[in-house]
């Protein structure tokens, strides 16, 4: 079965913590045991699993933008968003997460995020959960 999620960012870099969308849809599904993937259909934003701290998660915009600055990307000729792309790539567009008794399993301090890397923008998130076979 698949699922989406609509978010709509309002920064040009941000990280928005989509854990309880996601365990709501595990957890409609009925779905017992299996996989979740979680799926970004974009080039320009990320999944990752981090701290839902306010520190932490400055920390991870300071990182984003220190890597990407000061550096003459070719892209930026096209559409000024190089760093969107390079960084959506580095971060991934999408995740596995094992579902065990109708749980996703995540660390305590795994929480899901999407981070936009070129806001504001309306982002879709596909989600889709494998059934075990028995
Ligand atoms: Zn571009």
């Amino acid at each position: 079965m698949i699922k989406e999620i609509e978010i709509q960012t309002d920064k040009r870099y941000q990280l928005i913590d989509i854990t309880s969308q996601v365990e709501e849809i595990v957890e409609a599904s009925r779905i017992k045991e299996g996989m979740i993937f979680i799926f970004l259909p974009h080039s320009t934003a990320g999944i990752i699993l981090t701290e839902n701290e306010s520190g932490l998660k400055s920390d991870w915009l300071k990182l984003f933008e220190k890597l990407t600055s000061g550096i003459d990307f070719q892209h930026n000729l096209i559409d000024n968003n190089a760093d969107s792309h390079l960084l959506s790539g580095l971060v991934g567009q999408g995740k596995f997460l094992p579902i065990e008794n109708g749980r996703v399993i995540r660390g305590t301090w795994q929480q899901i995020f999407l981070v936009e890397f070129d806001g504001p923008r309306k982002r879709k998130i596909v989600v889709k959960i494998l059934r075990d076979k028995n």
